[in-house]
């Protein structure tokens, strides 16, 4: 996967370098380019933003940087192409829609993800525009709060996207059991030793009885995310629950 950030801060990237990332691009499955957004403004300052039309607090970035930089890594004919090599541009926005997991499970089998992180009160909505003849454009949102700037955000999903890609976490079990792969919240989990300051694991998990833990482990999930998040319980698919699920 080729993924290509656009930011006025590109040293906030320099964290890509370390941990599953850092080692992923060192095995070559994923290429990251970071890029200074102020080298595509022509003027003295290196001038990105301007004043809102309409009038209003804040400054808003300009379309002819974000243009000439999109141009400079979207590929001509964009359009005519399949759908996993289509460029998949990601704009940040606490107006955008709410990325899931699901959503990283999506983007994960993309082979080029572009990043255009906004400042200030956001980019100029005509370079979306623009760039939907030459990208799938998609505006998204970490969660109901409002950032300084996209660049955190663009990271949780560089590394939410990225350890989903085939080679990427040592054991591809551990992204099957996950909190939100079926919808549920993972269950508790310890390990050694099984007594710590008077406090005990559960004892099931140590009656090596494969089939009671898993039975347990589902109540567990069931009990934690009706208790944290009962809007994911309302949302689950009847046909995804069992006999035993019902009945809890
Ligand atoms: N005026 C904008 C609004 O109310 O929708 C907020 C602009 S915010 C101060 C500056 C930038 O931070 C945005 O352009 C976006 O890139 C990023 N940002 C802020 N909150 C975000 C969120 N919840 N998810 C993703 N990006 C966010």
């Amino acid at each position: 996967m080729r993924i290509d950030v656009f930011t006025i801060f590109p040293e906030y990237f320099s964290v890509l370098d370390i941990s599953l990332v850092g080692k992923a691009r060192e095995k070559g499955l994923i290429d990251v380019h970071t890029h200074d957004l102020r080298d595509f403004a022509h003027d003295r300052h290196r001038t990105v933003d301007d004043t809102p039309y309409g009038g209003g607090a804040g400054m808003v970035m300009k379309a002819q940087p974000w243009a000439e930089a999109l141009s400079s890594v979207l590929p001509e004919g964009a359009d005519e192409m399949p759908h996993a090599k289509r460029p998949l541009l990601l704009v940040p926005s606490p107006a955008g829609q709410v990325f899931k997991q699901a959503t990283a499970q999506e983007w994960s089998s993309r082979q080029h993800l572009i990043f255009a992180c906004g400042r200030y009160e956001g980019i100029d909505e005509r370079v979306l525009e623009w760039a939907a003849e030459r990208a799938d454009v998609v505006p998204f949102s970490l969660g109901d709060y409002v950032l300084n700037g996209g660049e955190v955000a663009s990271l949780a999903i560089i590394e939410a996207v990225g350890r989903l890609i085939p080679g990427m976490v040592g054991n591809p079990a551990s992204l099957v059991e996950e909190s939100h792969s079926d919808g549920l919240l993972e269950y508790p989990v310890y390990t050694k030793p099984s007594t710590w300051e008077g406090l005990e694991v559960p004892a099931v998990l140590l009656s090596g009885d494969h089939g009671k833990v898993d039975r347990q482990r589902r109540d567990w999930q069931l009990e934690r995310t009706s208790q944290r998040r009962p809007d994911l319980i309302e949302a689950l698919e009847v046909s995804g629950l069992d006999k035993k699920d019902k009945a809890t």
